[in-house]
């Protein structure tokens, strides 16, 4: 039985006319060859894989055919068998990468001189000869300078930036490129033809596109594939061979991701698991087919640069129709994020559960930027109605605020509803409840914030006495049973935290001001609230039900561009920092160690704690003790 020669080799070019894709270099030898012009030393930079050391054995064949014709090597005389059974003398290949060629070098420059002991010319090729020492190379230019009539010296390298200067510049260079896909795709075909090996074009592209420029991996893979197929080359054959998760596998976590079925989503990386496929390509899928979603959102799926099968299409279109452009690149930025944590973890797999859940619990950015937009307009018409607004700026704490703070409830809480019959009416029953339990949170704080708004809004309107009204929080501090009894609807005064920026209606004007420079930053700030001021750091706020916009203003770039507005508008320097805000129905301790400042400060945000000056620590601490006590009741827990 004879030996399976491996298809790289079996196809290994005998002519520089099969080289693929590289012309430019190949016809200007053979003509350099032709003409009797050939230089002594030449560079071949470029990818790996491109037929650089090809070449450079194609040259040296060439130089010492007996009968060469029209710059191609015979292929029959003794010396070109001996160069293509790689045992001629006269041809030395060096490998630099292998400890880095100095004794190789040394062993050069003592037989250079020798004349060749099979043919006219010796031809030396230095693969990867950037991964020489200082020492090899210096000993390599005495060389260059003057080389014997009968050497030719050839060196590849991927990356010809490392060699040096004086090195390129006595050497005649040509720059092989990657190959196209097209020219790897139709090297496999003629591979496959010549083979008989029955194979789908569809396999072959898969293989291709892995190769990523490469004619030796494709070859390889080619390779592998034949010996895991069972007579046809597949697209199951390639997945398998590549490692390569199913596409419907990923559709199906696609799909489970936008009904935030968090349950089906983990059930499907356990399936993942189980095949004993690998996580990493599993998850690199995932990605992939986020930003598939992305393109298909951005393109209304007609962008030809996207690989994807038509029936592929079709599905991955009605998945991404129940996201928005905004939700799939967040989504896409924090599966990025989640993707470089698991490379690095000692448990990979329980990374990708949890970033799997949490892709399963995305919120919507229109959601939020509708729900705030929903609230500007009750604000404005619950401003509007007569004695709604006026008691809470004059005296918040009457309870004046409550009635109002009804008005935005159903209307937020109608059009959450809406909108999940609308995307999520396929959601598993565990789903839906956190789906519904999202929308109502949502909507309460809605209703805080309408609240919030209005006393904004009225102390707008009632002029200068109203601003001043703000100024006078410390004498209604002494009241604080009022502010409980109102319980979360109510209106009530600014926080010492706001104070200190100018009050609610100073940072009001500070929002619109970053909203009209860059609308969305504008959005995302307003889900937050200034919850601290230590120094120069500003500690702004965001309930769980904001993670969306407190990922965005998280983002380092955000965070400078609102520093830079902070410092504009109040004339001094802020180092903004964000925290997660406990969800208001605060059920027993807060959860999750936080900074005690940041404790402090966020309840100091809320309307029992406004009560409390920032620079009274034993009071703060107290609170910080008996908070579950003092906090208003805020509804059922
Ligand atoms: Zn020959």
């Amino acid at each position: 039985m004879t030996a399976y020669l491996v298809l790289a080799r079996k196809w290994r070019p005998a002519f520089f006319s099969e080289v693929v894709g590289q012309d430019h270099v190949t016809v200007t030898l053979r003509k350099a060859f032709e003409k009797d012009r050939l230089a002594h030393a030449y560079l071949f930079s470029g990818p790996r894989g491109c037929g650089k050391t090809t070449t450079a054995r194609l040259l040296a064949k060439v130089i010492n055919c007996e009968v060469p014709k029209d710059g191609e090597p015979c292929n029959t005389c003794a010396s070109c068998l001996a160069v293509n059974a790689g045992t001629h003398l006269d041809m030395i290949e060096i490998d630099g990468a292998s400890n880095r060629g100095i004794d190789e070098i040394r062993d050069l420059r003592e037989k250079i001189g020798y004349a060749p002991s099979q043919s006219r010319s010796k031809i030396y090729i230095i693969d990867e000869v950037h991964m020489l020492t200082p020492q090899a190379f210096n000993a390599l230019l005495k060389t260059l300078e003057e080389p014997p009539q009968h050497v030719y010296l050839v060196f590849a390298t991927t990356e010809p930036h490392k060699v040096p200067a004086t090195i390129l510049s006595r050497c005649q260079r040509f720059n092989f490129k990657r190959l196209e896909l097209s020219e790897l795709q139709g090297q496999l075909e003629r591979i496959c033809t010549a083979e008989k090996i029955e194979h789908d074009e569809d396999a072959i592209l898969m293989i291709c596109r892995r190769a990523d420029g490469s004619m030796r991996d494709a070859e390889s893979l080619l390779d592998q594939c034949i010996a895991a197929s069972d007579g046809r080359i597949d697209i199951p054959t390639v997945r398998r061979v590549l490692g390569l998760v199913d596409t419907h596998v990923v559709a199906g976590l696609l799909d489970a991701v936008s009904r935030r079925d968090r349950r089906a989503a983990l059930e499907i990386v356990d399936g993942v698991v189980s095949a004993g496929l690998d996580l990493e390509e599993f998850f690199i899928a995932f990605l992939e087919g986020i930003r598939d979603l992305a393109v298909i959102s951005i393109s209304g799926g007609e962008a030809d640069w996207l690989d994807l099968t038509s029936e592929e299409t079709a599905t991955l279109s009605e998945i991404a129709g129940r996201f928005t452009v905004e939700d799939l690149l967040f989504l896409f930025r924090s599966m990025s994020r989640a993707l470089r944590e698991f490379r690095a973890a000692s448990r990979p797999r329980y990374h990708l559960e949890a970033a799997v859940a949490e892709a399963a619990s995305w919120e919507s950015a229109v959601e939020v930027s509708e729900l705030l937009r929903l609230i500007g307009q009750e604000g404005t018409t619950g401003a509007g109605t007569p004695g709604a607004g006026t008691p809470g700026a004059g005296t918040p704490g009457d309870g004046g605020g409550s009635t109002a703070g009804g008005g935005p409830a159903p209307v937020s809480g109608g059009s959450a509803d809406s909108r999940r019959t609308g995307r999520g009416s396929g959601a598993s029953a565990s789903g839906k409840e956190t789906a519904e339990q999202g929308r109502a949170k949502a909507a309460s704080s809605a209703e805080r914030r309408a609240a919030r708004t209005e006393t904004g809004t009225t102390a707008a309107s009632a002029g200068d006495t109203a601003a001043s009204a703000g100024a006078t929080i410390p004498g209604e501090q002494t009241s604080p049973g009022d502010g409980c009894a109102g319980g979360q609807k109510k209106a009530y005064p600014d926080s010492p935290v706001l104070e200190r920026l100018g009050g609610r209606e100073q940072w009001e004007r500070f929002l619109a001001q970053v909203r009209e420079s860059k609308l969305t930053l504008g959005i995302w700030l307003m889900a937050g609230e200034p919850s601290a001021i230590e120094g120069e750091r500003l500690i702004l706020s965001f309930t769980s039900q904001s993670r969306f916009a407190h990922e965005m203003i998280r983002d380092e770039r955000n965070k400078r561009l609102i520093e830079t507005h902070l410092e504009r508008f109040y004339g001094r320097k802020f180092v903004v920092e964000t925290c997660e805000a406990v969800s208001i129905p605060a059920s027993g301790p807060a959860e999750g160690p936080e900074k005690e400042a940041f404790e402090a400060a966020r309840r100091s945000s809320r309307p029992a704690a406004a009560q409390v000056p920032e620079d009274a620590p034993v009071l703060r601490e107290l609170i910080e003790e008996l908070g579950g006590e003092i906090e208003p009741p805020g509804g059922t827990t």
